[in-house]
């Protein structure tokens, strides 16, 4: 392994918990499996039939164990999918039977708590922890397998679960089905210069014990296979530099001192609505519908002075939070997004603030150099049916990755190497800086 492949590696996608969590899940939290309503539908429950407390799944030996050894540390909600569930308890056999139960007040959903195997019932985490050890003894712990590879790309949604489960969910290849499943998926990305995640997962030994990982670099042809251990470890790393260089902004003070800004008030601070932090899955306004992709920052609209609410306007000055260099201006859904370039010494690559649905300063051209305090834009007026509002994300990109490429599309979705941070990371809320209000 190869330190400048690994550091690639490092940077992908943030908060997801991989640089907190050990490569090893915590066994002992509780997982549990959730049948939606239609699946149990789809097992022709008679919709007037009251529903049984308890339905059984068998799965068969070796898959079973597969399967359990790598449920993550946490809920699974299995909507679509499509396996055998009885209401009557399978005959007894070689089999493993997973025993869901219904949850009180939960409608129908059941909760898979218990695993019958040779007629004896063992608590879920219980087994599944017995499943791992089963796993690693035949196909041999967290480690590089030679051999040959599939290669797969994962969506968001299968690359977090993979990152939060330490990656022993690629036991199960939820995509094995996928047509990406294939070793020309790396020479086509790499010819199509794209940047993104491939995993890849033995063949000669299912269920596979691990995954290997690369990031493909749109600049760089030779592939860079990194374990998931080195992943996970240069990240955690890396996100202590992060904690170090985000504190050096100090955006806390950029909060207070945008806040007196706008109100004229030493006692203004800003409410976050539920949907205006980080990592929030729904819009705070309208309808409040979820979010195409989680939230990538938090929206300052509304503000708290002196107990009375008021509104951020279009027209309000936004300044840049440090000392750095405006390197980029583009359209967004609402105004234009300005994105500024801070030099905090991180290895590899540079902090950026960015400031979103803004109408930035007619009478500069990025790149520029801008002070901290000083003003870059103002908050545009609204429009698609969003309130005006201003959008702020901080996010660490490599120094590889043109600025130009820095786009709500790419910092967005899957799997290009920019790792977003909660700006609000390590300020405590005030009533002069900010409340996350809760409904
Ligand atoms: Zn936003």
């Amino acid at each position: 392994m190869f330190r400048r492949a690994s550091l690639l590696l490092a940077i992908l996608a943030g908060a997801h918990g991989c640089a907190s969590r050990p490569a090893t899940p915590d066994r002992a939290a509780s997982p549990r499996i959730l049948l939606s309503t239609t699946e149990i539908y789809a097992h022709k429950l008679p919709a007037a039939q009251t529903p049984p407390a308890r339905l059984y799944r068998p799965l068969p030996l070796n898959e079973g164990m597969g399967l359990l050894a790598s449920l993550p540390p946490r809920d699974i909600v299995v909507a679509g999918a499509k396996f055998e569930v009885t209401v009557d308890p399978p005959a007894a056999d070689d089999r493993i039977v997973l025993l869901y139960d219904r949850i009180d007040g939960a409608g129908l959903r059941y909760g898979a708590t218990v695993v019958r195997h040779r007629a004896r019932d063992v608590p879920l985490p219980v087994f599944a922890e017995e499943a791992r050890r089963w796993t690693e003894e035949r196909f041999g712990k967290h480690a590089p397998i030679p051999g040959s590879f599939a290669h797969f790309t994962p969506t968001w949604r299968e690359w977090r679960s993979l990152i939060e489960s330490g990656g022993i969910l690629a036991l199960v290849p939820p995509n094995r089905s996928r047509n990406d499943f294939d070793p020309k998926l790396i020479e086509q990305a790499h010819a199509a210069g794209k940047a993104g995640v491939v995993c890849r997962a033995p063949l000669d030994r299912w269920p596979a014990s691990f995954v290997q990982i690369e990031i493909l670099r749109a600049d760089v042809t030779p592939h860079a296979w990194s374990s998931f251990e080195s992943f996970c470890e240069t990240r955690r790393l890396l996100s202590a530099r992060f904690d170090a260089a985000i504190s050096t902004l100090r955006i806390g003070e950029w909060l207070r001192e945008t806040a007196r800004q706008v109100t004229a008030s030493d006692s203004a601070g800003w409410v976050l609505l539920p949907g205006a932090a980080f990592g929030d899955g729904r819009e705070w306004w309208g309808t409040r519908r979820p979010r195409l992709t989680v939230h990538e920052g938090i929206d300052l609209r509304f503000l708290s002075v002196g107990g009375e609410r008021k509104e951020l306007a279009a027209g309000a000055v936004v300044t840049a939070v440090a000392d750095g260099e405006v390197v980029r201006v583009f359209k967004d859904f609402i105004g234009q997004t300005v994105v500024v370039r801070h030099r905090t010494g991180v290895e590899g690559g540079s902090i950026y603030t960015v400031y979103a649905h803004a109408a930035p300063r007619p009478d500069r051209t990025a790149p520029y150099p801008v002070k901290r305090g000083e003003r870059i834009a103002e908050v545009a007026a609204s429009a698609t049916g969003a309130p005006s509002h201003l959008h702020f994300t901080v996010l660490y990109a490599p120094d590889w990755l043109p600025v130009s490429r820095l786009d709500w599309d790419t910092v967005n979705p899957n799997f290009v190497p920019v790792m977003l941070l909660d700006p609000l990371q390590g300020i405590a809320p005030g009533r002069d800086s900010y409340q996350k209000q809760e409904r």
